[in-house]
């Protein structure tokens, strides 16, 4: 018999068993993604900002792929939870979202990154998406398209106010002036919205962080006032991401955007756990071992040497590498490796005969796999090929010795966002919850197979 480390899925109908089954077929390892985690998260977040009639609406920021759990489950599940606006910074994936039946009577959408010369601002304009502007090559295009459409395009002026990326500078800021009055005057822009992005909301416990982001609010105020007084005053000004939503109430205005707290992580382990936030991670990756098998001490695990088998032990292999998103910074090396320095690699949850383990990465991560030194006999600890392990869950406390991908960011040095949004296509995403959360017609526009 095989074990497995991560829960019981919980199957909606045998066709969602045969959907399990079916992807474990297909590949040897799954991302699962609990919808009911992601509207619950959105439920909070909308708490957060004082509930649904408070003035304050809330994005769910579904940008790459929903950070990689799926763009269309994910949206529609943060619709479920009271999100009344969506943002993706690529317009191809607003695009994907009013395609697939998310209707402008439904949720507006915001798009953000792109190149004003290129982007297809009258598919934009006809579907009802609402653009930023940050360039004056991109205020000349939306115009131009909404001209050619005689369409008013809805447009959020970007504004910098210390992040350093897209928008107006206060120094250039009445150039753009310059042209947005005319064109609203006009009716072929309509001034929706003026917003800025922090550059360290995530770091409450840094005065030079605190004080950078309130000099970061200061000049988007400044932004505000002189819009103001050229006669485009914003109906709604938006500047708090996740960290900011959590802590930052006063710059909540009439929108809030976070992302990475709609999956269930804070922007940053410095601000706690998820679960201080009450938010929980909505993904799981579990994979199914490759050969195990016993070798001996001083056995070189993976290129490089970088890892010796300190003792008699058995290894496993996990059956996914940095081709799925596994990142190769988060392999670990020991002392008697050839780097002589000992890193720990990224945790994995193994379930063995006495309970749950934490094993780490042993050696490099390959392009397809990695492997774990079992530090002990593998008949004896009960683990076989074919046993389910966890790579990352929704991090059920110290008991459960289960992993997050904050731990992999760690193991990595990187942040959980990277850790999702590298996971590869490859990998299967199913979604459990999907006919708890979503109504008949929104289940319609998912990918039956994908649905637990
Ligand atoms: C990604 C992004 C967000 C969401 O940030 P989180 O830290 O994930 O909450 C908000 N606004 C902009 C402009 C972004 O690019």
């Amino acid at each position: 018999m095989t074990l497995s480390a991560t829960c019981e899925w919980q199957f909606s109908s045998e066709r969602g068993r045969a959907n399990y089954d079916a992807a474990r077929r297909r590949y040897p390892a799954q991302a699962i993604v609990d919808l009911a985690a992601l509207r619950d998260n959105m439920r909070r977040l909308v708490g957060m900002v004082g509930g649904p009639a408070s003035g304050t609406a809330v994005m769910g920021v579904v940008k790459a792929d929903a950070y990689g759990h799926g763009l269309i489950p994910s949206a529609l599940a943060a619709l479920a939870g009271g999100a009344t606006w969506l943002g993706t910074a690529q317009s191809h994936e607003a695009l994907l979202l009013r395609k697939a039946g998310i209707g402008s009577e439904r949720c507006h959408i915001l798009t953000w990154v792109y190149n004003g010369t290129a982007v297809p601002f009258d598919e934009l304009i006809a579907n009802d998406i609402d653009v930023s502007v940050g360039s004056l090559s991109g205020i000349d295009g939306v115009a131009e398209a909404a001209r050619r459409l005689g369409k008013t395009a809805r447009v959020h002026v970007k504004v910098d106010s210390g992040f350093g990326r897209n928008g107006f500078t206060p120094a250039g800021f009445d150039a753009a002036l310059a042209k947005l009055v005319p064109l609203a005057r006009e009716g072929v822009l309509h001034v929706v919205g003026q917003w800025s992005h922090l550059a360290v909301a995530d770091a409450p416990d840094v005065p030079e962080f605190v004080a950078s982001t309130d000099r970061q609010i200061e000049c988007f105020k400044d932004f505000t006032r002189r819009m103001e007084s050229a006669g485009i005053a914003p109906e709604i000004r938006h500047l708090a991401n996740t960290a900011a939503t959590l802590s930052r109430p006063e710059i909540h205005f009439e929108l809030t955007r976070p992302g990475i707290g709609l999956y269930g992580y804070e922007a940053d382990p410095a601000m706690g756990a998820p679960a201080t936030y009450g938010l929980k991670p909505a993904m799981t990756l579990q994979a199914q071992l490759g050969t195990v098998k016993d070798v001996e001490a001083g056995h070189g695990v993976s290129y490089g040497r970088t890892y010796l088998t300190p003792s008699d032990t058995s290894t496993a292999i996990v059956p996914i590498g940095y081709a799925d998103g596994i990142h190769r910074s988060a392999s670990g090396f020991d002392m008697e490796g050839a780097k002589h320095v000992i890193k720990d690699g990224g945790p994995v949850r193994v379930m063995t005969a006495e309970g749950p383990r934490l094993y780490r990465v042993s050696g490099r991560v390959c392009m397809d796999q990695f492997i774990l030194d079992l530090h002990g006999s593998a008949a004896e600890l009960g683990v076989h090929e074919g046993d389910t392990v966890e790579l990352f869950g929704p991090g059920r406390g110290e008991d459960y010795a289960e992993p997050t991908a904050d731990d992999w960011g760690r193991a990595a040095d990187t942040i959980s966002y990277e850790i999702f949004t590298c996971l590869r296509n490859r990998i299967p995403r199913l979604y459990e919850h999907a006919s708890d959360v979503l109504s008949a017609e929104d289940l319609a526009k998912l990918d039956p197979a994908s649905m637990l």
